[in-house]
Formats: structure tokens, C-alpha cells, sequence
């Protein structure tokens, strides 16, 4: 067969969501096409294997680099991305986190109808099975499982107390009321599994429902655009690069992510004229807004040592690398079920600020450099990165050939706020350490260590060490009709092309104030009731969420 209702390009987190959703209807045909293949690994299921997979290139992870950054000391940053069915929710950190009430509100503020912060709740509760329960924020039977945080660690226990002895709030729900204050992560884990958007989404289905086609190994060369509208999709299968062709009766749904998703409307000739002219694309429709506006978490990590407290490094040293990995397969237990980061906080790096602007993770791991820089003891990391980024970026083609990897600008740290903002948040972190909670179990500061003292050297650190936190967003942006960098429109249209819709991280327009998979899976259930052509889910009226509330 090669007609479908609908062809979803990407079985990523947004992906997974749009092939359940769109395939309940039996009458429906739904085709699902996926570059990487299925995600049967024990490292994607072990949490714990999380580590190994987002630090190389491999069968999950596309391993991309930035071009040269120019503020970072010219330096080529390593961009893990998933790839095969779940995409980068396949080798994520797990943590569930949903950004501030306020980002939300600033869509909305943008003239984006449907976006505010009342309007996405019901989306994001449809999601979720919470393991405390449903209640005003959280859902209680949604494909995505969230549990809390369960380690004992007092890695985990010595950062919150030390957070709340530095004069910061704490709070027990950063998807609550409060977002900001130090505390315990929720998890995308599930009995000790990762609950990636596959797991959640499209396991459940595969087999269940004959209107479903997942084809894996099938890379989107092109989407067809024919008098002005997307009737189809070229994509080349299998290692053979086999050309196949399959045609939409309703749409085609772009999911391939924040860094493919442009890539892919630019191989299609939808772009900019100067971006696509000099690599000898023809432009079919002319779109200056792709692939602009990149916007990502850029981030620091320090590091100590905790002589006495066990961490990662003691669970994975030796002979006990072999005897947790057994211990997870074939028992299910042990440090596999953790994703071995179960604390952090969220912080203002100046107090007149309407929410934080810091996020910290707390990581029971010394884990420089995306764990690459072995440091053989036992320890803990805090990446602290900063949430609003004003830089942007962009992604591009190199060249007409659809194997070939995007150029990412990132542009990271070309604003003095930028730079503000992340020099702040190493200084409240490394203030951390001379709290007594923390005192009590930590030896030497290891990264970035005495020789950084002043804001000058603080500088220069974080130009030789910044790393991304991997949440790029907004490379096809959602705005209002006129705007002439929007992408898409409020209901994920491609301007100006019939029938195609982006439905991933990149229609953010903005950076959330957090990790951006719960966000992601938001977005597409929000968009699934758009492309079923079914009202909105009524907004709700769950207590107003802000920080600055909570005092009154
Ligand atoms: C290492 C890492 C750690 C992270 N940690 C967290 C975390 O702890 N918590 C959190 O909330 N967020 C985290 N994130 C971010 C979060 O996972 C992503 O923002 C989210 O998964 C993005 O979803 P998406 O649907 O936009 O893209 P993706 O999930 O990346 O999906 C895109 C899919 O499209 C496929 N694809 C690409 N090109 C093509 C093509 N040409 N043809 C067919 N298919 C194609 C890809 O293979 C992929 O499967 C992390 C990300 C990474 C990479």
C-alpha cells in the first residue's frame, strides 16, 4: 500500500503520540516512517543506561556537532539526538519536568490562540499516569508514566537541604503550584524502565491496530509538494538506500525533531531562497523562518567528590559494571533502575525576575564533558544552565544530500545576559558547598576547582567547558499571521503550504523553563485533537500557578 490518511515523518517523542492518537480510529491509516530502527536495546530499557548512550554516536543516538561556537573558544559541541522509535526520549535523563506556568502565557501573549498555560494543563494531565495520583496538576491514566523520586542517596537529600540552607525555597512538586526551590525530580520511569514516548505510545498499539504501517530504517529524503500542497513522501529504506514513494489523503506530519524537522522542509525547498539557492536546492516555497531561531539550554557542570557516600562510579567500577547489569536483567533490580539523577532546583539568578531563570540537576555521578572525562571516584555533578536564553542559532543544509548532517549554529552566549546569567548560576552553585549539609559528605571541588576564583576566570571556564543540556527548540516556530520568521501557524500549519504540519520541539517559539520531553508530548496531544479536527480540551481551572503567589 501506498496511500495513507496521514504520514508521520519520525517516531520521536512527538511522533509516538500522533501514531496512537491518529490510528484509534480503525479507519484511519496511519503511517509511521522512522530513520533509526526499533528500540528493543537493554540500555535503552535500564535507566541507568542512559549514560552510555547519549556519549557516542551509535544505533540510538545521531551524534551531531555544532559548527565552530564562536563565544565557546571556537569550539565544536557534541550534540547527541535520538534516533529509532522514541527518538530522543529513547536516551534521555527521564526527568519530567514542564517549564513554568508563565512560558506558556507568553505564547499566549504572542497572539498564539490555544497556548496559555490554562489551555495546555488538560494536555499535558491527558499524558500523564502519575504515580502520586491525579489531582489539580497531574494526570492519573495517560500513556506516559511518571514516578517520583526514589533513590535514598544522600547525594540527593544533603543538595535539597543545602539549597534550603543557602536561603533558597524548596518545594515537593516543580510541576505544581511552585516551580521554584529546590527538590525532587519526577521520572519518565516505570517500574525501574524507561517510559520513553514509545513505551508509552506505541508499544501498546504495535500489532493491535491493522491501520497502523511503522516502517523503521526509513530516512525522508523529501516531502512532495504539489500545487501548493504536501501529497506524499520520498524516503530511502534499508541499507540498500531503496527509493520508496507513498502518497497523503489528509496530511503529511513533520516530527523529525528540532535539528531534522527544519533540515527536512529544506530538502523539500521550503526555506529561505538564501539558505537553499547556494547549495543548489530548488525553492518551492519560500519560507525565511526555517531552521532560524535556535534556541538551547547551554550548561555548566561541577563537580565534587563525596569520599564517604557511595555514587555511579562505585555501582559501575570493575566487576560491579557486570553485576549490575545482571542484577537489572535479570532480576530487575539494583542501580540499573536509576537514572542516577533524582534532585535539582529552579532559581532566579536575579531577584526581580517573574520566574526562575536557572535550573540545577544534581547528578550522583562525577560527569564531565557528557560523561567522557573518566574521573575514577566516587562523587556528584550539578549542571546548572540557563533557561531563557536570548542567543539564537540556526540550523542548515550542507548540501542537497539528504544523508548528509546539518549545519547547527548554535550561537550560544552572544548575549551579556546570556553570559550573566550562567556565570550567576556557578556562583550560587559552587555557594552550595559551604552550607553544612553539604559539608558534611564532600571532599575536594573537583570541577571547575581552586584555580577558577575570580568572574574573570569563572569566564574563561565556561568558554573552554559549556556543553548543551541537549534541548534545542524553535527552528520552525509557531507566530501569527504577518510574522515573517513564523513557520508555522497556532494550529502547527506550515504557512503557506497545504496539508503539512511541524508537530515537535521545534513550533516552540520560546525556550521553557525546563526540560523540554513532557513539553514535546504536550504539544503533540494538543495537536492531534487539531488534526482530527476535534475541539480543545476545555482550559482548566486549576489554581493560578506562580511562584511569587506563594508567599501571599
Ligand atoms: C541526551 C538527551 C537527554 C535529554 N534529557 C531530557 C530529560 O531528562 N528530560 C526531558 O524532558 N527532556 C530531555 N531531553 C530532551 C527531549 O528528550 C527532547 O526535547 C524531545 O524528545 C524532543 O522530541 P521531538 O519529538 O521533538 O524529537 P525526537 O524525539 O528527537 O524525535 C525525532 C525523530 O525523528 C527521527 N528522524 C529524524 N530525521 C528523520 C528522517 N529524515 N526520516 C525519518 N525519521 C527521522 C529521529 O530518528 C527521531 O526518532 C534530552 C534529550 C537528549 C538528546
Amino acid at each position: 500500500m501506498d496511500r495513507y490518511d496521514y504520514i508521520i515523518i519520525g517516531a520521536g517523542s512527538a511522533g509516538c503520540v500522533l501514531a496512537n492518537r491518529l490510528s484509534a480510529d480503525l479507519k484511519t491509516r496511519v503511517l509511521l516512517l522512522e530513520a533509526g530502527g526499533k528500540d528493543n536495546s537493554v540500555l535503552v530499557r535500564m535507566p541507568a543506561g542512559a549514560g552510555s548512550l547519549l556519549k557516542e554516536k551509535n544505533a540510538y543516538n545521531w551524534g551531531f556537532w555544532t559548527e565552530p561556537e564562536a563565544n565557546l573558544d571556537g569550539r565544536k559541541l557534541w550534540w547527541p539526538r535520538g534516533k529509532g522509535w522514541g527518538g530522543s526520549s529513547s536516551i534521555n535523563g527521564m526527568i519530567y519536568i514542564r517549564g513554568h506556568a508563565r512560558d506558556y502565557d507568553q505564547w499566549s501573549q504572542m497572539g498564539l490562540r490555544g497556548w496559555s498555560y490554562a489551555e495546555v494543563l488538560p494536555y499535558f494531565k491527558k499524558s500523564e499516569t502519575f504515580e502520586g495520583g491525579g489531582d489539580a496538576y497531574h494526570g492519573a491514566d495517560g500513556p506516559l508514566h511518571v514516578s517520583k523520586a526514589a533513590s535514598k542517596n544522600p547525594i540527593y537529600s544533603s543538595f535539597v537541604a543545602a539549597g534550603a540552607q543557602a536561603g533558597h525555597k524548596t518545594t515537593g512538586d516543580f510541576n505544581g503550584f511552585q516551580q521554584e526551590g529546590f527538590g525532587p525530580y519526577q521520572l519518565t520511569i516505570r517500574d525501574g524502565q524507561r517510559w520513553s514516548a514509545s513505551a508509552g505510545y506505541l508499544h501498546p498499539i504495535l500489532g493491535q491496530r491493522p491501520n497502523l504501517v511503522a516502517e523503521v530504517e526509513a530516512r525522508t529524503s523529501r516531502i512532495i509538494i504539489e500545487n501548493g500542497r504536501a501529497v506524499g513522501v520520498e524516503f530511502l529504506q534499508g541499507k540498500g538506500r531503496v527509493k520508496r514513494t507513498v502518497y497523503a489523503d489528509a496530511e503529511v506530519l513533520l516530527c523529525a525533531g528540532a535539528v531534522q524537522s527544519p533540515q527536512i522542509l529544506q530538502l523539500s525547498g521550503i526555506g529561505d531562497p538564501d539558505d537553499l539557492e547556494p547549495v543548489g536546492v530548488p525553492v518551492v516555497h519560500a519560507l525565511k523562518g526555517v531552521g532560524k531561531n535556535l534556541q538551547d539550554h547551554l550548561d555548566m557542570t561541577l563537580s565534587w567528590e563525596t569520599p564517604g557516600v557511595q555514587s555511579a562510579y562505585s555501582f559501575n567500577k570493575g566487576l560491579n559494571r557486570l553485576v549490575t547489569g545482571l542484577n537489572y536483567m535479570l532480576r530487575g533490580q539494583g542501580p540499573g533502575r536509576q537514572n542516577f539523577l533524582e534532585a535539582g532546583a529552579f532559581l532566579k539568578s536575579r531577584p526581580d525576575l517573574d520566574r526562575p531563570d536557572l535550573q540545577l540537576h544534581c547528578v550522583m555521578a562525577i560527569m564531565q564533558n557528557h560523561g567522557n572525562t573518566l574521573v575514577e571516584k566516587d562523587g556528584f555533578t550539578v549542571h546548572v544552565c540557563q533557561l531563557r536564553p536570548e542567543s539564537r542559532g540556526r540550523v542548515g543544509l550542507r548540501s542537497a544530500d539528504p544523508f548528509d548532517d546539518p549545519a547547527i549554529h548554535a550561537n550560544y552566549l552572544a548575549t551579556e545576559e546570556d553570559r550573566r546569567a550562567l556565570r550567576e548560576g556557578v556562583k550560587i552553585t559552587r555557594n552550595l558547598a559551604d552550607q553544612a549539609a553539604l559539608k558534611a559528605i564532600i571532599g575536594e571541588e573537583l570541577f571547575p576547582g581552586p584555580s577558577v576564583k575570580t568572574d574573570a576566570d569563572i569566564d574563561a571556564w565556561i568558554k573552554r567547558g559549556a556543553e548543551t543540556i541537549y534541548h534545542p527548540v524553535g527552528t520552525c516556530r509557531m507566530g501569527q499571521a504577518g510574522d515573517a520568521m513564523a513557520v508555522v501557524d497556532d494550529q502547527l500549519k506550515v504557512i503557506g503550504v497545504e496539508g503539512l504540519r511541524v508537530v515537535d520541539a521545534s513550533v516552540m517559539p520560546t525556550l521553557v523553563g525546563g526540560n523540554t520531553n513532557a513539553p514535546t508530548i504536550m504539544v503533540a496531544e494538543k495537536a492531534a485533537d487539531m488534526i482530527l479536527g476535534r475541539a480543545a480540551m476545555p482550559a482548566d481551572d486549576a489554581p493560578v500557578f506562580g511562584d511569587d503567589l506563594v508567599a501571599a
